[in-house]
């Protein structure tokens, strides 16, 4: 059994994980009202949120899941990429769990925690598999060949997918977080009729750009001359018809992959898990996707990324040193190329 703890952005998640893929208990708390007069995450507030909730939190998921700190073989947590503030919360609660109760600590990645979450619920997905990493900080191409062992192929030389999505629905005054709510309202709108631009479709290497598509919305936007609906729909379509010749062409890179695969947050969006279905159907390849409630930030797959973490043997017995620190940044893929401008 391995408890988790999640603080990186804007959610405050504890869970309790069993080495069998059973959530044996949860708990999300979401910062979002808190956030949304400002538009955006206030790291300062979220630091300050994540400290009121976190210690009760984990109280609670521990009585959930009928157990004590005794019970749990391991205390795994976010340790970066992410708002150092929150991060050093959970990781500095972990570090006390683990010397109370004398047990390793797993100091985890959170892009690791996206990039294994499609396991988590689906024990039949093997590596190697393609993966599209597409969350608010992050949008990028990984070839995923093990546990702690991966490839980037692609990432964005400039705003992440989920970032854009945000943007757009702040352009529109849909509000905080900004994802779901530009999904929900380009249902209603005609993905063609507003001409938006295609950065980077059709170039060679795999990387993302979406920061000009965000601008074209705005500039659509002001001329007063659309429906939100149809800039909504338009902007939606646009971004999924830029990731699927992206996430193709990746690959065509890639080598031996088994399944194309999808995680973070704008994994929950509809339409896009539709085309990249649709794009492994071509390829004649399994299609993977964890259910919505795994795809935005939660502390089940961060303490499912210790299970397979411990399962692969690369943790050190006793578990990672007390004294790892924060980080803000934290690469999957170290050796990977830096794009210039790009974020890790
Ligand atoms: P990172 O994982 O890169 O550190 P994060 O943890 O802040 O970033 P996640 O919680 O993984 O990000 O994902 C949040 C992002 O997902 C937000 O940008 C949000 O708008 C986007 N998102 C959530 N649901 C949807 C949706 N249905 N459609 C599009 N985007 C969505
Ligand atoms: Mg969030
Ligand atoms: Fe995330």
């Amino acid at each position: 059994m391995v408890l988790g703890i999640e603080s990186s952005c804007d959610e405050t998640a504890v869970a309790l994980v069993a080495q069998d893929r059973t959530i044996v208990a949860q708990s999300i708390a979401s910062q979002d009202a808190q956030h949304a007069p400002y538009g955006g995450v206030v790291p300062e507030i979220a630091a300050r949120a994540h400290v009121e909730v976190l210690a009760p939190m984990v109280e609670r998921v521990l009585a959930d899941g009928g157990m004590e700190l005794g019970d749990v073989d391991a205390i795994a947590a976010t340790a970066g990429p992410g708002l150092i503030g929150g991060v050093m919360v959970g990781l500095v609660t972990a570090k006390a769990l683990a010397m109370a109760g004398r047990k390793p600590l797993l100091a985890i990645n959170h892009l690791e925690g996206h990039a294994l979450s499609p396991r988590l619920a689906d024990a039949g997905l093997r590596f190697p598999y393609l993966l599209l990493l597409a969350s608010g900080g992050h949008c990028q191409i990984l070839e995923v060949r093990g546990v702690g062992d991966y490839r980037r192929l692609a990432t964005t030389i400039d705003d992440a997918l989920g970032e854009a999505f945000d943007k757009t629905a702040k352009i529109l005054g849909l509000g905080y977080p900004g994802g779901p709510a530009v999904e929900r309202l380009a249902q209603d709108g005609d993905p063609r009729a507003v001409a938006l631009p295609r950065p980077l479709k059709g170039s060679a290497e795999p990387h993302f750009s979406f920061a000009g598509l965000k601008s074209a919305v705005l500039r659509a936007h002001e001329s007063g001359l659309h429906d939100p609906a149809d800039l909504a729909a338009s902007f939606q379509q646009a971004a999924m018809d830029c990731v699927i010749d992206r996430t193709e062409r990746a690959l065509q890179q890639a080598q031996g992959m088994t399944a194309l695969v999808v995680a973070g947050g704008v994994a929950a969006n509809r339409a896009l898990r539709a085309a990249l279905e649709a794009l492994a159907a071509k390829h004649g390849l399994e299609f993977a996707a964890p259910p919505m409630k795994l795809c935005t930030d939660n502390a089940a797959m961060i303490a499912w990324a210790g299970q397979e973490r411990l399962a692969a043997g690369l943790v050190e017995p006793g578990g990672d040193p007390l004294s790892i620190a924060a980080r803000p940044r934290w690469p999957l893929d170290p050796d990977a190329e830096t794009v210039r401008g790009a974020g890790v």
